[in-house]
């Protein structure tokens, strides 16, 4: 018979009308032949109402007792879903994270899933109920209850999706599907019948809250396909499958994130392992760090720039305090005012011009791009929080991503699943090996046919990167990573991209004639780097695979560079006499791989 799971969030269960409304749901899903899985959230707002109340009590909650409340969000939802399908003449039994056998690592308000055990539930879906399950929640190999983040319904529900082998995940909520951005932030926002996983992913990691980012790891590597809907009507969605909507648009969506704090570690001594040094002490704390960039200054001293969850701020504040003394940094600065504005494509690894129209499209709308950062499919700016919603607004437009492109796909119906004989014997090997969120890494690669070009002193104004990203298109150059730092003292900045080796002079020259118009202090670089990417599937959220590169480098002597990271790859730059030798030290960390 086939299997679906129907996630139904917060706003959705927000009211017993609302419960009622999503158990006649899944009733009329039994009821067209379907064993039936519910996975629901907390009611409404339950889950912040719950973190205030802790805060009322200690202002520095314990993590472990952060999970045994959060987790009774979830479990007052279930009971009453459940009650609400018996009241409408179905069968149905609640379950939390612990009787389904959700069982988790220990790290409390994070946990990752190990295993599930499906035979309880798929006992109960024989004996013909509905199964209502308590997203968002597990239990740790020594019984105590955790959770898995924010949104970790989401996660919950592709989870037992792939476990269960379902036919259809469908996610609930109360937009009727995935848009190109937020449409409470942009009411000018397209819905989109399809977008691909990975740019899902990253969206979802960059700020765009209608999917939680772990629950697309699931979904891509067991090949889940996911339909997001809303709870209040029965109009189609948006599929999350394998394609993008559209083969040749470059960029699908945009979003912002708003609560992020920029951390700048100055004085930071430049030599192999200081990067390695603080940013292992903000992995140990489990603190979310993007947008690191790195920025050569006077005296072979760098400041190290990074972006962090403004609620981590105070304990990344606490960690780098340590870790100023440990690497011998002088100090740091902060910034609560300020927010991450990305665009998301897979087109754009394929295309030029990208970083350059929307660079454009935000100096044409007076704003100051604090610092960039890049990777193969998307492009993240900082901006004052101030300009946030203009900056998104700008970029939208510019790519024109209220219209629908000409060669977008239509509708089509939930595929059937694809999975193999050997997928699906891979996915029982996976459980058995206790851990289905576990790293999984595809490749590890040299490119050696690279150059770097560094803008030194770069005047700190709106529309300044536009300008290098224009004279750089003009010169018909092929540009990789970007990078702009954060140097808000000095009201200057510095900008270095890395372009195919055969373009190093073209690129230089044109920088050159820029520099003199916009009086750079310098403009250098090297014919001579190499790049190294280690691919896979959620790298932000496995801070371990940048930290271990960052490690087996400086172990070797090796400096790295740039860096810059994306769900899917984390890219650093060393030197080219260094290549081979930083392969086989990541080859020797991570696994057997070929070159590219
Ligand atoms: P739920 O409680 O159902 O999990 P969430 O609030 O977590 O719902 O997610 C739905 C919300 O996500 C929407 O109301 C919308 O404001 C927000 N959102 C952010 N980015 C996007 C996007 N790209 N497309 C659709 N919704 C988005
Ligand atoms: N209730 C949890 C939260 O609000 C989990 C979820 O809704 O997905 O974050
Ligand atoms: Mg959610």
């Amino acid at each position: 018979m086939p299997l679906v799971v129907q996630k139904f969030g917060g706003t959705s269960v927000a009211d017993p009308e609302k419960i009622l409304a999503a158990a006649r749901k899944a009733i009329r899903a039994q009821q067209a032949g379907n064993q039936v899985v519910v996975v629901v959230s907390a009611m409404g707002h339950n889950t912040d109402l719950l973190i205030e109340l802790a805060a009322q009590v200690n202002p520095n909650p314990q993590d472990r007792e952060m999970d045994m409340l959060l987790s009774t969000g979830e479990q007052v939802s279930v009971a009453l879903m459940a009650m609400a399908v018996d009241s409408l003449g179905a069968k149905a039994v609640s379950m939390t994270g612990a009787q389904m056998g959700i069982q988790t690592d220990s790290t409390f308000t994070k946990a990752r899933i190990r295993t599930i055990s499906p035979e309880r539930i798929n006992k109960l879906l024989a004996d013909g109920n509905i199964v209502i399950a308590a997203g968002f929640q597990g239990i740790d190999q020594d019984f105590n209850i955790t959770t898995l983040g924010r949104g970790g319904s989401d996660t919950t529900a592709v989870a037992l999706a792939a476990v269960l082998h379902a036919d259809a995940c469908e996610i609930h909520t109360d937009v009727d599907g995935v848009y190109t951005t937020d449409p409470r932030q942009l009411p000018e926002a397209r819905h989109m019948c399809r977008i691909s996983y990975d740019e899902m992913l990253e969206l979802a990691s960059l700020g765009a809250g209608v999917m939680h980012n772990r629950s697309i790891e699931f979904a891509k590597k067991y090949r889940v396909p996911i339909h997001v809907r809303s709870s209040f009507s029965d109009t189609r969605g948006t599929l999350i499958c394998d394609a993008s909507e559209s083969p040749s648009a470059a960029v699908c969506g945009a979003a912002m994130a708003k609560n992020e704090a920029r951390i700048t570690v100055q004085g930071v001594p430049d030599r192999p392992g200081t990067s390695f040094g603080i940013f292992k002490l903000l992995a140990d704390e489990k603190i979310t760090v993007d947008m690191i960039v790195q920025n050569v200054g006077e005296k072979d001293r760098a400041d190290i720039s990074f972006t962090v969850p403004k609620d981590e701020l105070s304990r990344a504040k606490r960690t780098i305090e340590q870790a100023c003394q440990s690497v011998g940094a002088s100090g740091f600065t902060y910034d609560e005012g300020v927010s991450k504005i990305s665009v998301v494509g897979i087109g754009m690894a394929k295309q030029t011009g990208v970083a350059q129209q929307m660079f454009r499209a935000i100096a044409d709308a007076g704003i100051n791009i604090q610092m960039i950062t890049t990777s193969e499919i998307k492009i993240s700016v900082l901006v004052s929080l101030a300009n946030a919603q203009a900056c998104l607004r700008a970029v939208h437009a510019s790519f024109s991503l209220q219209q629908q492109p000409l060669d977008a796909a239509v509708w089509e119906e939930l595929p059937a699943r694809t999975n193999t004989q050997a997928d699906l014997q891979k996915l029982v090997a996976d459980l058995q090996a206790a851990d289905m969120e576990k790293l999984s890494l595809s490749d590890i690669s040299l490119a050696d046919d690279q150059a770097r070009i560094t803008l030194a002193g770069v005047p700190d104004n709106p529309g300044l990167a536009a300008d290098v990203f224009d004279a750089v298109a003009a010169a018909g150059v092929f540009v990789d990573m970007i990078v702009q730092s954060y140097d808000g003292f000095e009201g200057e900045t510095s900008i270095s991209l890395t372009i195919p080796r055969k373009q190093y002079q073209a690129c230089l020259q044109a920088m050159n004639a820029l520099a003199n118009k916009f009086n750079f202090r310098s403009v250098h670089g090297s014919e001579q780097i190499s790049k190294l990417s280690v691919s896979g599937i959620g790298l932000r959220s496995h801070t371990s695979v940048a930290i271990g590169m960052f490690e087996v480098l400086a172990a070797a002597g090796i400096n790295v560079e740039m860096v810059n990271t994306s769900e899917l790859r984390v890219n650093v730059v060393v030197a080219s006499h260094h290549g081979v030798q930083a392969l086989k030290c990541l080859q020797g960390r991570f696994g057997p791989t070929r070159t590219a």
